[in-house]
């Protein structure tokens, strides 16, 4: 559905100019934003930053509150479907995120992220870099499984996405991984070939972003190792590069 597209794009235009620090005036012209009927939010329950952005302010939040919230979420309609919300899992001072694009079926089963066999696959890509699997926040841009393993919908993603902004935001990890055309595009703001955005400088929440093939499409394209492997290789030298500030930037003040 074009409009649905246009306002996406548009909305992460501005999200992404509003984290870069630049003023920006929203002036809603008609009540609506026009995204398909349904669960579709209204402009000002978007812009009013509901659920997830509205609430509480950082001292308040914790990585708790979030996969208490996701877990209880109606946002979007994909909670109708689902068995168990997926918020991610990780230590909650990793220097180093990952986000995949949603919840498979075994995923959806035991509520946990990259359990399956994309995910030991992702596990074997973490160590050869040696990150252990346990050092890493995992988690994914929508939180319930979309079924039969659809791509997850625009209105799905922009429901969802507060959860994960609110999570990097407490997190405040050195470095993000995006795995996959879905999370690259969210995360960067850029609907490019994973061949194009993963040669770009990305940041979100002012946290640099490294897009890299996702592992189920690894699975299925072996020339893709290669990329991986390079890709894999920049997040180990920026997270230990930047580990320190973000370190830093986490710490409470006084
Ligand atoms: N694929 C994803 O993108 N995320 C998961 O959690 C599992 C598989
Ligand atoms: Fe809520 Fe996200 Fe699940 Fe949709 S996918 S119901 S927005 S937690």
């Amino acid at each position: 559905m074009p409009d649905v597209e246009w306002w996406q794009d548009v909305r992460r235009y501005l999200r992404q100019r509003i984290d870069a620090g630049e003023p920006v005036v929203l002036v809603p012209v008609s009540g609506r934003v026009p995204v398909a009927a349904g669960d579709s939010p209204t402009l000002e329950a978007q812009l009013a930053r509901p659920a997830g952005e509205a609430a509480p302010k950082a001292a308040d939040d914790s990585i708790e509150r979030v996969a208490a919230e996701v877990s209880a979420c109606t946002r979007c309609k994909l909670h109708r479907t689902r068995t168990h919300a997926v918020p991610g899992v990780g230590p909650h001072d990793a220097g180093l995120v990952v986000v995949g694009e949603g919840p498979g079926a075994e995923e959806d089963q035991q509520g946990l992220p990259f359990v399956g066999r994309a995910g030991q696959l992702l596990t074997k890509i973490l160590a050869a870099v040696q990150f252990k699997r346990e050092e890493v926040f995992i988690t994914n841009i929508v939180k319930c499984r979309p079924p039969g393993n659809r791509d997850p919908e625009p209105e799905e993603v922009a429901a969802c996405e507060p959860y994960l902004r609110r999570q990097l935001q407490l997190l405040q990890p050195a470095v993000i991984c995006a795995l996959g055309r879905h999370a690259g595009a969210t995360l960067t703001g850029r609907v490019e070939s994973m061949a194009a955005l993963r040669h770009g400088e990305h940041r979100y929440e002012g946290i640099r972003v490294f897009p890299t093939y996702h592992p189920a499409a690894l699975l299925r394209n072996p020339q893709w190792k290669r990329p991986v492997w390079e890709d894999i290789q920049k997040v180990r030298a920026a997270h230990d590069a930047g580990r320190e500030t973000s370190a830093a930037r986490r710490a409470p003040s006084g």
